[in-house]
């Protein structure tokens, strides 16, 4: 495993990049419960929330839709998450996601998208171990 060498280095600008893509390819992911939670932050009726900030994935799931202007429902015109507090956990973990950081081509890959990358100082493979487990849970 890439992440494994111990030398990955990271820190992140605020940029928001990782917050924007083509509407056509990407979405957030979130489980249902955490979408729960976002809609029980902005206090809306569920109605309202799929309609307005949803795209639906299949006949029960859904994630967070991309704008028509390539970023997330939830990027503010400053480059700030207006869900913080209670953003996904794919948006906590990222970039330590396994596709991300399991081999050198997924990293230098994703360096291209998020300027954080290489920056910075070495995070300790703890940390990343830690990431990536809860990136995977649900
Ligand atoms: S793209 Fe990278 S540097 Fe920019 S906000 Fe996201 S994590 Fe931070
Ligand atoms: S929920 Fe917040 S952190 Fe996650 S992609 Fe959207 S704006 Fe970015």
């Amino acid at each position: 495993m890439f992440y494994k060498t111990g030398k990955l280095r990271f820190e992140c600008t605020g940029c928001g990049d990782c917050c924007r893509g083509n509407p056509a390819q990407y979405y957030i992911y979130a489980s249902s419960r955490e979408l729960g939670k976002i809609q029980r932050f902005l206090d809306i009726s569920e109605a309202w929330f799929r309609r307005r900030y949803l795209v639906r994935l299949d006949t029960s799931s859904f994630g967070i839709r991309m704008m028509p202007a390539g970023h997330c429902s939830f990027l503010d015109g400053s480059g700030k998450c207006r869900i913080y507090s209670v953003r996904p956990v794919q948006c906590r973990t990222y970039p330590w996601w396994p596709e991300i950081v399991e081999t050198r081509a997924g990293w230098r890959n994703e360096a291209k998208r998020c300027e954080g990358i290489n920056q910075g100082v070495v995070v300790p493979l703890k940390k990343i171990t830690a990431e990536l487990k809860k990136s995977t849970e649900d």
